[in-house]
């Protein structure tokens, strides 16, 4: 199960989520091979995929601390560096796993335009709207660099008991800022039509609403 969680070793090297150094270079292609390319959260088989270090520590490149994952699995592993392209939600209704794959759906059927693009976009602001929040009103934020920051001065027990205590928290991406990916999503995921990918965006918002207040 995916949980939010941040780089709290993260002053041990500078540079991005996937910097490393070139062993990490190495052994990246060979993470990729042995998970047949697809994410080791959500499952997906994209053009562009990451390698993320299991343990949270960037020096540890044997191949079993390195995971395939897609750019929005792996940004949730790296909440504190996704600035406004996400916000902390509380809906246990859906697992991380699925908003990644309902994050793609919606970011391509937005940029192929047309009324469902504006159904698309309309979903994905209610969603965050709605769930974000009980995240709000407890806590003051919903923004992961926030989050972030509060993580990384936990104490490493405290950090660990997120796995229960941040068990029902989400982040939902803002499709805006990822659009520039749709282009390559689409063409992997949604080669056809528009209609292979959804028809209902009112369906699935209810359904989600329908989940979440019989776990609320
Ligand atoms: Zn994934």
């Amino acid at each position: 199960m995916l949980i939010i969680s941040v780089k709290r070793g993260r002053w041990r090297n500078k540079g991005g989520i996937e910097s490393g150094d070139k062993e990490f270079q190495a052994r990246r292609p060979q993470a990729i091979s042995r998970d047949g390319g697809r994410c080791r959260f959500c499952s997906v088989k994209l053009e562009k995929m990451h390698v993320h270090h299991k343990d949270d520590d960037h020096d540890h490149n044997s191949l079993p601390n390195l995971w395939t994952a897609d750019e929005l699995c792996h940004a949730v592993c790296h909440v504190g560096l996704l600035g406004k392209a996400g916000s902390i939600t509380y809906l246990p209704a859906m697992s991380q796993e699925d908003i990644s794959h309902l994050t793609r759906a919606i970011i391509v059927v937005i940029a192929r335009g047309g009324k469902d693009a504006d159904d698309a976009r309309q979903l994905a602001r209610y969603l965050i709207a709605k769930f974000s929040e009980p995240v709000t009103s407890t806590f003051g934020s919903c923004n992961p660099a926030e989050l972030g920051n509060a993580l990384l001065q936990l104490s490493d027990s405290s950090y660990n008991s997120r796995v229960t205590t941040m068990k029902d928290m989400r982040v939902l991406f803002n499709v805006d800022v990822l659009s520039k990916s749709a282009g390559s999503i689409a063409k992997v995921l949604y080669p056809k039509s528009q209609d292979d990918i959804v028809g209902d965006w009112q369906r699935i918002a209810e359904d989600i609403d329908a989940k979440a207040g019989m776990q609320a």
